[in-house]
């Protein structure tokens, strides 16, 4: 007679097997209708799961993340369910869930229409309002594959042809349509209430382009309407601000086959690139960092020294040249920076030495994994390694991580997390210094008064690292800075120097990224800002337009003066209208628009207006210009527009 034990540690006893379902009864009359599955001894199972001995029990609703899943999984099914109702034609493959969602692959003699979608969607309604039980049952294996064929399934039977013979394959269903599956699923269509279908897209039979194509159709899938709707609304923010399209509105950069991953950068894209790097470069002197450039290729053998090849081979491009020797385009700078280390012979007094480089590297990534800016192969750190003492490790660290924060702020990141990745399981380095490595960046974090959240297993695989992850203006997270104690490698290549005892020592090496990769960052500046940079970053701070030709020498006049302080600026002088001429620079995000006409010209000043659409009325130039340099200078803290309705209310 089953003792089942729940999750505060109370007991209940039965006098018979009992279901899942009656053990959330049992418990009370909300729980019972709230539960989708259970889980048992750990495992997860149907609410008509039967228990006949003792074990420990909870029951899964909605608010547990396996319960959204079995939703979004269930929902996958609703989705085959009518897609078959509609299209008795179309067979059945797989269906996976997904992050926030789901979807299910159909054969089908022709592509899904965006008509079909919603057809597809009204008939999964339907279903859910049925409130079909759903029903498990299972066959032998044999019998399973029989039971496709006769259906005209071919996918299913060839999927359950490659389960070993022996095993016996359940079947789940709901009213007369039945489909393979190892659950668990919610106990009824009803259930299935806020689900939304995203997307169509051709997908290749077990992922491979000599196969036929299926057609896939995605979903989304939430515990309730209110969830399903702020998914929508996130998507649609994400959409918005999607910067593979700002990117091209913007005229910032581009992509194209002959260069999978690696980036085109247009004037204005290379502009915002080289703002951050002077500002990177400023920060980073009066930090104490001295620049230095190393060698895009190096010998395959100093790579194999240093453990690259061995523990990041397959993310690494090798090259060949005429002369048979084998050569790598460097993935990261380190090795590099112990080569600059290494010449001459160091002395203790010379610690920390903190070396910077504004590093191209190359990692190979699978195609489908590029992502815009975001995710690429070719990228530039803001890439540092600082040579110390082990008794310098603690104040390096504290300052590097009070630099990072300083700089997330300059950029309007407030809200940034800090993890702590430990050694992961491919490695390089004795358990004893990674126990070395670990202590010292621990002690770091406590003395910058900093917290940080555990990701086991997630260090370099010579060192274990802080990672600082941002969170943007839609509450999405972004891993940019981190900062790596290595033990490891600088013993690997050979560096050492001499100690206040006249003895050789090896020198501990921080690696340290404040951006990560400037690509990507630009990528999340143009997401967070939805493309309106502030006006220090912004390719084109203001432009100088004409409402006639009659203003056309003032209007160059004014720009001269403007780029003569150092604004990046341009006219527009075209024989447009004036309404069009602004639409336009508004669409391109320019934060300032200065209006010349007649009355402008003759009395020397100019109408300002906002990218937001704020008139900010007449300012004289000289004025003006030293007021848009402060908010430059002050990295957009000073705004314009906030500073003239104090000085008019004034
Ligand atoms: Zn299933
Ligand atoms: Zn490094």
């Amino acid at each position: 007679m089953p003792v089942i034990t729940l999750p505060d540690g109370s007991q209940k006893h039965f006098e018979h097997a009992i279901t899942v379902a009656e053990v959330a009864g049992s418990i009370g009359p909300g729980l019972a209708k709230a539960a989708l599955a259970g889980k048992v001894n750990g495992a997860l199972v149907d609410t008509s799961a039967v228990i006949d001995a003792d074990a420990s029990v909870s029951i899964v609703t909605d608010k547990d993340p396996e319960g959204l899943d079995i939703i979004r999984h269930s929902t996958a099914h609703l989705l085959a369910n009518a897609v078959q109702e509609l299209y008795p034609e179309a067979q059945v493959t797989i269906g996976p869930v997904i992050e926030n969602g789901f979807y299910y692959d159909f054969a089908y003699k022709r592509p899904f229409s965006t008509e079909d979608l919603a057809a597809i969607e009204k008939r999964m309604a339907e279903i859910s309002g049925r409130d079909l039980k759903v029903h498990r049952r299972v066959l032998p294996r044999d019998a399973a594959v029989e039971h496709f064929k006769k259906l005209g399934e071919h996918y299913k039977a060839e999927i359950i042809s490659a389960i070993p013979a022996g095993e016996s394959i359940s079947l789940y269903g709901q009213g007369d349509w039945e489909d393979l599956c190892r659950g668990p699923h919610v106990p009824s269509t009803g259930k299935l209430k806020a689900f939304k279908l995203t997307k169509v897209a051709g997908a290749y039979w077990r992922g491979d382009s000599r196969n036929e194509m299926l057609q896939r159709i995605y979903g989304t899938a939430w515990a309730n309407e209110k969830q399903l709707k702020e998914y929508l609304t996130r998507i649609e923010e994400a959409e918005k601000r999607d910067h593979r399209r700002l990117g091209r509105e913007l005229d910032l950069f581009h992509f194209q086959e002959e260069a999978p991953g690696a980036v085109f950068w247009h004037p204005k894209g290379w502009a915002l690139f080289q703002q951050l790097i002077g500002y990177m470069r400023q920060r980073q002197t009066e930090a104490g960092y001295l620049e230095v450039n190393t060698p895009q290729v190096m010998d395959r053998e100093l790579w194999v020294k240093s453990g690259h090849i061995e523990s990041f081979g397959e993310n690494m491009y090798l090259t060949q040249t005429p002369d048979d020797r084998v050569f790598a385009l460097k993935p990261m700078n380190c090795p590099g920076h112990i080569q600059v280390f290494n010449q001459g012979l160091r002395s203790y007094r010379e610690l920390p030495l903190r070396l910077a480089e504004f590093g191209a590297v190359h990692r190979y990534e699978p195609s489908g994994a590029l992502h815009g800016l975001m995710r690429v192969r070719a990228f530039t750190q803001d890439d540092a390694h600082i040579f110390c003492t082990p008794d310098q490790i603690t104040a390096e660290s504290v300052a590097v991580t009070q630099l990072i924060l300083g700089i997330y702020r300059d950029f309007g990141f407030e809200d940034v997390r800090i993890k702590f990745s430990d050694r992961p399981a491919k490695r390089v380095g004795s358990e004893e210094i990674w126990d070395n490595a670990e202590a010292a960046l621990r002690q770091a974090c406590e003395a910058a008064g900093i917290e940080t959240t555990l990701n086991p297993g997630e260090g370099a695989f010579y060192g274990p690292k802080l990672e600082f992850v941002l969170r943007d203006a839609i509450g999405r997270d972004w891993q940019c800075g981190t900062l790596q104690v290595d033990f490891n490698l600088p013993a690997r290549l050979g560096a050492h120097y001499i100690g206040e005892d006249s003895q050789k020592h090896t020198p501990v090496m921080l690696h340290r990224a404040m951006f990560g990769s400037l690509e990507r960052f630009i990528g999340i500046l143009i997401e967070h800002h939805e493309g309106k940079l502030p006006i220090w970053l912004a390719p084109v701070q203001a432009v100088v337009i004409g409402i006639t030709e009659r203003q056309e020498k003032y209007c160059l006049e004014v720009a001269e003066n403007l780029k003569n302080q150092g604004l990046r600026v341009e006219t527009d002088l075209r024989n447009e209208k004036l309404g069009y001429k602004i639409r336009e620079h508004t669409i391109k995000r320019v934060p300032f628009l200065l209006i010349a006409g007649d009355k402008e010209a003759e009395g020397r000043t100019l109408a300002v207006r906002t990218r937001a659409g704020k008139d900010l009325g007449s300012f004289e130039l000289k004025e003006l210009s030293a007021l848009l340099c402060e908010e430059i200078a002050s990295r957009g803290r000073l705004v314009l527009e906030d500073r003239v309705s104090q000085r008019r209310s004034a």
